[in-house]
Parts: structure tokens; C-alpha cells; sequence
């Protein structure tokens, strides 16, 4: 993810550098041996990056994480909406999972255990496009429970949360057909808890000292909602996308941290995207926050720390939305981008971007494996309405296996048996040979 360096690179270059400044003059008063003890070539220094996986939660510590903060329109270098809420009693929550932000969790090295809690803000793809690669990806990569996710529920049930997650199941239905029996199926299951959309700050979770409520959010058609979490004196609060409203001026007042949309400035809406201006108006300002209203709304909340998201953060966007949020706020401001980090806690939020491996693997596994169950395709059979006798191959496909093969596969399995000590018989059917 390669990129042209943004506004903000130079902005936190020509602060690295007044801080240098800075600091090698506070190095003055420092002796000669203690400023050896700083500086060394082969010593490692602390670093103002956060490199997942290599730091404790303290316990009364939030870490929020952007794992997107695009648009509908997919791009390599940004994801669309997901914001990871890491807390120090161990919970972890995502709110929302845009397209393209189930890739940008992976370089976090979460075990997926973890990440069984989603809350859906509403139903637009670029807000829970994802929700399909966490189900399944999820599970395979290690999630060895359901997927539990919460959302609002419109003003029909076809407009809702569980109608939505319902037929996305329905459209797996392949690929869940092919899996159970042959793995670990426990993480192959979703628990939808739908709320009321018009609910104002009904609580929607309430555990482990966790509190999370909704609240009506203006945006496209009825169901859209925002949400606040609330744990040990610290509160996050996330818009997912809606016009300026009374219900988000009261219900995140005061807030720690509040994540709101704020969509690209509408000229840019015209030069980059061409929209005619009569459109850009009218998306800019009216269907979704402009720069300058989410400043206004800023300025009424009050937050720690504003984060503004929902743009593409380019070169030549960044000072526009920049510019145009500060015609109306003065306060503490981050425009995110994709792997922003802040740490909150009472006494300070720290803001960084983190640096991620983009090759990697499956995490560890927070509980030992388990074979598939016996009883897996018949559960699953009844469930889906699959006859069990679909989830194996035919006679017609089992009859094309080319068997010249054969002499050069069992030799993996010798290899496996001697390296390991133990037989393991080549299989005459491999979707029997669990069984
Ligand atoms: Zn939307
Ligand atoms: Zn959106």
C-alpha cells in the first residue's frame, strides 16, 4: 500500500523536526554519558509507530484502531468503514466492516476468537461489505464460536439486519455445503441480535462492565443508527454515516473519542469524482456531513478527540477537508486513514498510525481445534435444507479422479507417517476420510 506522501506525512515530518529541534536543545543539559545512553548504533530506540501484537493493554486503556475509513467506491489504499475497539478487560468490538476492512483486520494478528462482535450502524455495502470474509474467513482462520452480530431493524423486515444476514447465509450456502464435515464447523454460524432502529440511547449490550447503546441516525431511508460504548469512565462514540443530528449531539456530548462521518468537500465531489454541482450539493451537504457541519457538531460535543472519516485522504483532498472542518472547530482533530491508532485513557490520547505486515497468516488459536463432529452434515442438512448426500461427491465426479496422481500423493503420506511416527492410511474418499 504504496502511497503518495499525504498532508499529514509532512505535517508529522515538520513535527518531528520542531520536535528534534526541540529536544536536541533540551539534550544541552543532559551529560555526555547520559545522552550516549540515548543515542546508541546498536541499540534499539522507542519508536512513535504501533506495531500490532507487540503491546500490553493497560487495564483501564481503550485502543481504537481504523481498519477502514473509505468509501462505497473501493480503492487499494483505503478500506471502506470499520473501527476496532480494543479494551484492557480483553473485549474486543468492531463497528461496522466496510468492503475491503476484513483484510486490513488480518494485519492486526488478532486471533479470531476475539473478534466475534460486530455492530452494523446500517446496511449500505461500503459499511458491512465485508461481513461475508469475517463469517467464513473468520472461522477458517480460527473463530471456534458463532459470529454475533447487531444491527437495526428497519421499517420493514426485509430492510433489516437479521433479513440481511439471513440471506447472506442463504448465499454460502455452497460453501458451507462443502466445509461441514471436513472442519472445525463450530465458527460457522451467525447470532443476529436486531434492535429498534428508533430506539435513543437504548442500551443494545450490557457486559463484562460494557455498555453499548443506539441511537436514530439520519441517512438514505429509515434504520440507519449511531452507537456509543461505554467502559470504565471512557466513551467511544460511532456515527457510521447520517446528516447532522439532535439525537448525536446529545448522545455523544462529552465523549472521549467520537468517530463521524465527513464527506469529501463538494467541490472535490465535482473535480474528482464528477458529479455535476447540482448532485455534489446535494450529496455533500445533504445526505451525508459535510467538512463544515461536522465541525459545527464538534464544536457542540465537545469530544477528547474528534476523528472525521469517510473521504478518500489524498494529497490533494486532505487541506480541503481540512480547511473546511476548521471554518467551524478549533478542537483536537484527526482526519483518519486506514491503520490509524489512538490510545485513550483519563489522562491522555495518544494518536499514531501503526505499521502492519500485509503477508500474513492465521493467528494462534485461542482454544485447542476439534474435529468435525459426526453429526455436523446432518445438522447442517436439516438447517439449510441440503440433503446429506449432496455435501459428498457423486459417483459421476468421484469417477474422474485421474489416478495417475495417486503413486505421487501417497508418497506425502509416507513422508508424513515417517516424520511423524504414526500411520496415516491414504484415503480411498477424502471427503470420507474424517469419518
Ligand atoms: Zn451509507
Ligand atoms: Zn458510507
Amino acid at each position: 500500500m504504496k502511497k503518495v506522501m499525504s498532508i499529514s506525512s509532512v505535517v508529522l515530518i515538520l513535527l518531528g523536526f520542531i520536535i528534534g529541534l526541540v529536544v536536541s536543545q533540551s539534550s544541552q543539559t543532559l551529560t555526555a554519558a547520559e545522552q550516549k545512553a540515548k543515542v546508541s548504533p546498536v541499540k534499539a530506540r522507542e519508536r512513535d509507530v504501533y506495531f500490532p501484537n507487540s503491546e500490553d493493554l493497560a487495564p483501564d486503556e481503550m485502543r481504537v484502531v481504523a481498519c477502514g475509513t473509505g468509501m462505497p467506491t473501493t480503492r487499494a489504499a483505503q478500506a471502506a468503514a470499520c473501527f476496532l475497539v480494543e479494551l484492557g478487560n480483553g473485549d474486543k468490538f468492531l463497528f461496522d466492516i466496510g468492503s475491503g476492512s476484513a483484510e486490513r483486520i488480518s494485519s492486526l494478528q488478532i486471533p479470531y476468537d476475539y473478534l466475534d462482535k460486530v455492530f452494523i450502524g446500517h446496511l449500505h455495502g461500503d459499511h458491512f461489505g465485508a461481513i461475508g470474509e469475517l463469517f467464513i474467513g473468520g472461522a477458517l482462520m480460527g473463530r471456534q464460536k458463532p459470529l454475533r452480530v447487531w444491527g437495526p431493524n428497519g421499517p420493514t423486515p426485509e430492510l433489516g439486519t437479521a433479513y440481511a444476514i439471513e440471506k447472506m447465509k442463504e448465499m454460502y450456502t455452497w460453501d458451507l455445503a462443502g466445509r461441514v464435515g471436513m472442519v472445525d464447523f463450530r465458527g460457522y454460524s451467525i447470532e443476529v441480535e436486531e434492535f429498534d432502529y428508533k430506539g435513543e440511547n437504548a442500551v443494545i449490550y450490557e457486559n463484562n462492565g460494557v455498555t453499548i447503546r443506539s441511537f436514530p441516525a439520519i441517512h438514505s431511508i429509515d434504520g440507519p443508527v449511531s452507537f456509543s460504548l461505554e467502559w470504565k469512565d471512557l466513551k467511544f462514540v460511532f456515527g457510521s454515516d447520517t446528516y447532522p443530528n439532535k439525537w448525536f449531539v446529545e448522545y455523544a456530548k462529552d465523549a472521549d473519542i467520537v468517530v463521524h462521518e465527513c464527506f469529501v468537500a463538494v467541490p472535490d465531489l465535482v473535480r474528482k469524482m464528477g458529479f455535476t454541482p447540482e448532485q455534489a450539493l446535494v450529496v455533500g451537504t445533504q445526505i451525508h456531513t459535510a467538512p463544515e457541519a461536522f465541525g459545527k457538531i464538534m464544536t457542540e460535543i465537545k469530544p477528547r478527540m474528534a476523528v472525521a472519516y469517510h473521504f478518500f485522504k489524498d494529497f490533494d483532498t486532505t487541506s480541503e477537508i481540512n480547511d473546511r472542518i476548521r471554518r467551524t472547530y478549533e478542537g483536537p482533530l484527526s482526519l483518519a486513514e486506514d491503520f490509524m491508532v489512538w490510545n485513550i485513557t483519563k489522562d491522555g490520547i495518544k494518536v499514531r498510525m501503526a505499521a502492519v505486515e500485509e503477508a500474513t497468516w492465521a493467528p494462534p488459536l485461542v482454544n485447542k481445534p476439534e474435529l468435525p463432529q459426526k453429526g455436523d452434515r446432518e445438522k447442517y442438512s436439516n438447517e439449510m435444507s441440503v440433503p446429506v448426500d449432496a455435501m459428498v461427491y457423486s459417483e459421476f465426479i468421484k469417477e474422474g479422479r485421474w489416478g495417475e496422481v495417486d503413486k505421487a500423493l501417497r508418497g506425502v503420506y509416507k513422508e508424513a507417517s515417517e516424520a511423524l511416527g504414526r500411520e496415516f492410511p491414504y484415503p480411498a474418499d477424502p471427503k470420507e476420510s474424517d469419518e
